[in-house]
């Protein structure tokens, strides 16, 4: 068995459980913090570990040890937290029929445990800045500062806009991926990943985070892991869910990787709510396109109204990608995250690009603004979707399918939030236009209707 401990590991408990009479011997291998690393001298450690991937890997090492070596049985605990010198930072045991079999199993174990978990090591000098120690490659420790890691790319940007950046990427998928090792990579200081899908096989293609041996993980989780490797020096944050408004907190920018119109809305009326850039692409057959929204220079609904239905568009599932095309979006759409952050604008804020992946034709279209558009009027919020009605404990729904446009003018609208609500949505937010002109500012529509609450 594999776990990780928080508190000192007692070395006769452990050795207690794997007593057995019929083993006749024990090897055992105990790794402790010690007060010198490469000529520095240390104080402490901290261990950051990876629980959900880390118990997991390390429990198939230890399959795979006893498998391999024919054990009785192998035990091994790994520290994490903050460590002094002379603990015991791991543990492995190992009883087998023959000790050659022990001792090589051992050693299988804890070479493995180094090369494969993904743990972080930090390590705390007597008379120096602390420094993440690379413990992967366990012939030797590679320390590396932060200024060496940037160093080719400080001539083309301001690191320390990067640094004090939080961007939230909505969909850890084909476009995600891309995005995600861009911005991890450039140094993006906190990247908030939301994505409630699990790896499966067909994602690979093009989903180049993961591997085959990963299938059925939540991506999130493993797109964290694989990003904090990448990096060191960045926060990274995996939620495993579909995208919510809650997500926008402390965001200073969005992406969009998502492959659904009705995401793409979703996320849309969420950034203009909070007046939050976001960068959006997409990719249908080999045409795609890249956009960053940016409240006031017009929006998706400048164009159309309502939501599309994303059963009369296609994506991937119907006509496939290539791994190549989304790869090219999604580093465009990194590239212009960071123009972004770095300078405030970037030119798909005023344009959209348009390009053929297979001619490799190009042009950028002037990005239309609609001046009676109403989410770019700060309106948007006239509408109310199901959800924020049930949320809005001051305010009450007017079902106004069986009344008269003169018979909704005559409610009394002294209540703090009146919320209509028609057929469809339609008719509702007309009247609740008018009603706002009127002076009415409490007055909202509920979208889609009555059809929305599934009545
Ligand atoms: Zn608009």
């Amino acid at each position: 068995m594999f776990t990780l401990s928080i508190t000192e590991l007692n070395r006769d408990e452990l050795y207690q459980k794997l007593s057995n009479q019929s083993a006749g011997a024990i090897v055992v291998f105990e790794g402790w913090v010690r007060d010198h690393n490469q000529g520095k001298k240390v104080q402490s450690l901290e261990y950051q570990i990876y629980h959900e991937l880390a118990l997991k890997e390390g429990a198939r090492i230890l399959e795979e040890a006893k498998e391999k070596f024919n054990l009785h049985q192998v035990l091994s605990v790994h520290r994490e937290g903050h460590l002094k010198l002379g603990e015991m930072a791991i543990w492995v045991g190992a009883t087998a029929s023959h000790r050659d079999d022990a001792f090589k199993a051992t050693r299988y174990v804890i070479d493995e445990i180094k090369h494969r978990l993904p743990v972080w090591k930090k390590e705390h000098y007597v008379d120096e800045k602390p420094e993440w120690v690379f413990c992967r490659d366990h012939h030797h420790h590679v320390h590396f500062e932060e200024a060496d890691f940037y160093s080719k790319q400080s001539k083309v940007i301001d690191q320390n806009k990067l640094k004090n950046a939080r961007v939230l990427v909505v969909g850890a998928g084909g476009l995600g991926c891309p995005v995600l090792v861009s911005l991890a990579t450039a140094g993006v200081g906190l990247i908030r990943i939301v994505d409630p899908d699990r790896i499966s096989l067909s994602n690979i293609h093009r989903q180049f985070l993961y591997s085959p041996n990963l299938v059925g993980e939540k991506k999130v989780v493993v797109a964290k892991a694989r990003l904090m490797e990448l990096n060191p020096f960045i926060h990274v944050e995996a939620v495993s869910e579909f995208f919510k408004t809650d997500h926008l907190k402390d965001i200073d920018l969005v992406i969009d990787g998502t492959d659904s119109m009705h995401a793409k809305f979703e996320i849309h009326d969420a950034c203009f709510k909070f007046q939050l850039p976001f960068v959006s692409a997409g990719v249908f057959k080999a045409e795609a396109q890249l956009r960053t929204f940016n409240p006031g220079q017009g929006c998706l609904r400048c164009l159309e109204g309502e939501t599309p239905d994303d059963s009369l568009l296609g994506n991937c599932n119907d006509f496939g990608v290539l791994g190549a095309w989304t790869s090219v979006m999604g580093s465009l759409q990194a590239s212009e995250a960071i123009e972004f952050l770095q300078t405030g604008t970037n030119t798909t804020s005023a344009s959209t690009l348009y390009l053929n992946l297979k001619n490799l034709s190009t042009y950028l279209l002037k990005n239309f603004a609609n001046k009676d558009c109403p989410v770019c009027r700060g309106e948007g919020d006239l509408l109310l979707n199901s959800l924020e009605v049930l949320h809005a404990q001051d305010g009450h729904i007017v079902d106004i399918r069986n009344m008269s446009d003169e018979e909704v003018a005559q409610i009394n609208f002294q209540h703090s939030k009146t919320i209509l609500c028609c057929h469809r949505g339609v008719r509702s937010k007309r009247l609740t236009q008018q009603l706002r002109s009127l002076g009415h500012e409490s007055v909202f529509s509920l979208k889609g209707g009555a059809n929305s609450l599934g009545e």
